[in-house]
């Protein structure tokens, strides 16, 4: 159900947003209302419809959306590919979702810079397999990387078994444009490593959630891919002190709960050995 505000009705909202979104579509029909509204991951059962989808194609649309949402009052709800795990993205009554879905190409891939430029609707393992093309993959790898998108991950802050070696998605991004809540856009960061003047307002932007702006362009930083063949196996350590002394380098995640029944007492520790040539080498690439 929609809120009618005493001063506007939803009618003039949608015309506006139906005016002023150039390229992108502005949706009510309640199928997709329901569809956006939703998330299969989320911990939330109840389904709450907003008051219209907007798909942004462009930078511009986005502008356009806040434009209007500023001038109207309304809440505005980023949605990237919704694989939020705590309901970030789900409908809300009198807001409208703005999905970055269709804003998905990678921009630039460039390997002598090593970075990349994408919209941020582009799929993490996408971009990771553009990358790789060229000699270089994009390192954070949450377990969705399939299904979550650049924009999802910086706005959460997201990381997998990479981290370890590589960081998280902080770690990895270089600049972000930014469409902020009035309809401007800014651009912060940039392509290269140092950037040592003034705030980084980059950082502000990585793990907020889309509370402080919608970010429509993402610079990354691309790695080398390591030389020689990654080992997997698995390992068990009785204490963390053991663990500690560790099986050098290499990237590990470890598990304090019990694994195939053994005792509680036992470390589980899965790890991607990559050969000590290739890590020398790697470390000293990158
Ligand atoms: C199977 C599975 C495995 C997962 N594994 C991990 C994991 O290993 N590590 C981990 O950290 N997380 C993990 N997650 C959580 C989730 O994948 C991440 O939070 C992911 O980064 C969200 O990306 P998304 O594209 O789905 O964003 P959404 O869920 O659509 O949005 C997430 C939040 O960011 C905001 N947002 C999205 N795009 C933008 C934008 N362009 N500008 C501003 N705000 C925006 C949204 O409003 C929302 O608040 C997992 C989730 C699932 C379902």
């Amino acid at each position: 159900m929609s809120i009618n505000f005493a001063a506007f009705s939803n009618q003039d909202i949608i015309a506006a947003l139906q005016a002023q979104v150039a390229t992108g579509d502005v949706l009510t029909d309640q199928d997709t209302l329901y569809k956006y509204s939703d998330d299969q991951y989320s911990v939330v059962d109840q389904v709450v419809l907003p008051l219209a989808v907007i798909e942004a194609a462009t930078i511009a649309d986005v502008q356009a959306v806040l434009a209007v949402a500023r001038q109207y009052h309304l809440a505005v709800i980023t949605k990237a590919t919704g694989t939020s795990v705590v309901s970030g993205s789900r409908g809300r009554s009198g807001a409208v979702i703005l999905s970055l879905d269709r804003m998905n190409h990678i921009l630039e891939v460039n390997p002598d810079d090593s970075v990349a430029v994408v919209e941020p609707g582009v799929i993490n393992n996408d971009l990771d397999k553009a990358a790789r093309e060229v000699g270089f993959f994009y390192a954070p790898d949450p377990g969705s990387k399939n299904i979550s998108s650049i924009g999802g991950n910086v706005s959460t802050n997201a990381g997998g078994m990479s981290s370890v070696r590589y960081g998280v998605t902080k770690d990895n991004i270089l600049g972000v444009k930014v469409v902020l809540a009035d309809g401007r856009l800014v651009t912060l960061g940039g392509r290269t490593l140092k950037q040592a003047f003034g705030y980084d307002l980059t950082q502000l932007f990585v793990g907020s959630e889309g509370t402080l702006g919608v970010i429509v362009e993402i610079t990354v930083k691309l790695s080398p891919i390591p030389m020689g063949t990654p080992l997997t196996g698995i390992a068990f350590f009785k204490d963390m002190a053991d663990l500690a002394k560790g099986p050098g380098p290499c990237v590990v995640q470890v598990s304090t709960q019990p694994c195939w029944k053994r005792s509680t007492q036992q470390l589980w520790l899965l790890w991607t050995v990559l050969k000590a040539r290739t890590t020398l080498t790697n470390t000293r690439r990158c």
